[in-house]
Order: structure tokens, then sequence, then C-alpha cells
């Protein structure tokens, strides 16, 4: 029989280190998790099986939802736009139209479904500088439009931990709470091996040595985030 105390969360599992630290958040807090996974098309294949991994290593089910954005409009879906290696300012060719409102909407509908309470996503202060999908507004907006369009109503809370954190805390965090870095994907390429040079990698190894901790994806890697 189900437990009535124990809490259920849905939460977006990308395969980079904001959402696995959000995954062992929530576990912490005592939800009992789904991890839900888009591949939509992303370039960076890489981090769908990563999120696998570490959906895997936290001992959460996981989802892979695969949809499709024929229209792309994105550099990280559109063969022909070339991820690049350092973003200026604005919106970067790497937002990708509506991408949040798409992956919240799946993921009311599932957390509706398992009766869940919650739902978590890893945006945090650096990414709504850029991503108009990350800006506190919007999942405020989008808490109310769930509360109004659902038969669960209130009942689900949109949950964003790490919105007032930059990346160091996020890092800090996530080594507090146990997450296998080594397993995480950041870079907006595929390869390998992470680029280290586009602005996801450039923060990554930004936030990790502000944290002061070492990456595990880069044992040996002198940073270079003074020099720029
Ligand atoms: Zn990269």
């Amino acid at each position: 029989m189900k437990n009535k105390n124990i809490k259920t969360a849905v939460v977006l599992l990308s395969g980079g280190l904001d959402s696995a630290t959000v995954l062992y958040l929530a576990k912490a807090q005592g939800y009992s998790c789904r991890a839900l996974v888009f591949d939509y098309g992303q370039k960076h294949r890489q981090e769908i099986f990563r999120a696998v991994k570490v959906a895997g290593s936290a001992g959460v089910p996981h989802t892979v939802l695969k949809i499709s954005l024929p229209w792309k409009g994105s550099a990280l879906l559109d063969d022909k736009i070339k991820v690049p290696e350092r973003i200026s300012s604005g919106i970067p060719v790497t937002y990708v139209p509506a991408r949040n409102i798409i992956f919240l909407s799946f993921a009311l509908s599932f957390a509706e479904v398992l009766k869940a309470q919650a739902i978590f996503i890893g945006a945090h202060a650096q990414d709504y500088s850029g991503y108009p999908d990350c800006r506190p507004e919007f999942f405020k907006a989008f808490a109310g439009m769930a509360a109004a369009g659902t038969a669960a109503g209130k009942k689900i809370a949109i949950k964003v931990p790490l919105l007032n954190k930059d990346k160091s805390e996020i890092i800090s965090l996530g080594y507090k709470l146990g997450v296998p870095f080594g397993l995480t994907w950041s870079c907006y390429r595929n390869g390998k091996k992470p680029c280290g040079k586009c602005d996801s990698c450039y923060y990554r190894a930004k936030g990790f040595h502000q944290a002061g901790i070492a990456d595990p994806l880069f044992k040996s890697r002198v940073l270079r985030s003074e020099s720029r």
C-alpha cells in the first residue's frame, strides 16, 4: 500500500550538473523522485546518456521522452548553426524557443498522473540573464497557469531551488549532497570529451574553480577562467 506520507516529485533531468544537483536535493528533502529526460533532437546527444546515468546513480526511475521540434530555431538543434565559443550578450543562439514551457508542460501532465506534489527544475541565476524561460517571473506565471489549468490545481508546486544561486554555489551544494559530477555533461557540443570552449564549459570550469573543487571530468586540466 502506498504510504500517504511519501511526497512524490517529477524532476527535469538534463544530464548537466544543475539538474543533477536538484535531483539529489529533492531526494534529500524526502521526495520520492521520478526523473524526466528529454530527447528533443539536441545535437549534444551525450546529455541524454548522462542523464540516464545520473538517475541510475541516484536510484531514481527515469523516463526518456522523445519529442521533436522540426522547426529547430536554435544552435542546439540546427546543424547549420554553430555553437559559438563564447556568447556575448542578449538572448544566446543556444536558446531553444519556449523549451522550458514545453518541458514543464510535459512534467505537469506526468505529475498529475502520479499525483505528485512537486516538479523540480534546475534553472539558476546565470541562466536567466540570457534565457527568458528561466526568469523568476516565468516560473511564477507557469505556477499560476498550472493551478488554473489542471485538475490538481494548486497541489503541484513548481520548485526552482537553484534560482538565486550561481554556478559555484550549486557546485558546493552538489558536492555536499554527493552528486556524481563525473557523470554529468555540461558541454553544448557533442563528443567523447567536453570541448572546454563553449559558454557552458566555460561557466562549469569557472564554477568549479570558484568553489575550490576539482571537476572530475577535467582531472588534469589547468583552469583558464582567470584569463577570460
Ligand atoms: Zn563545451
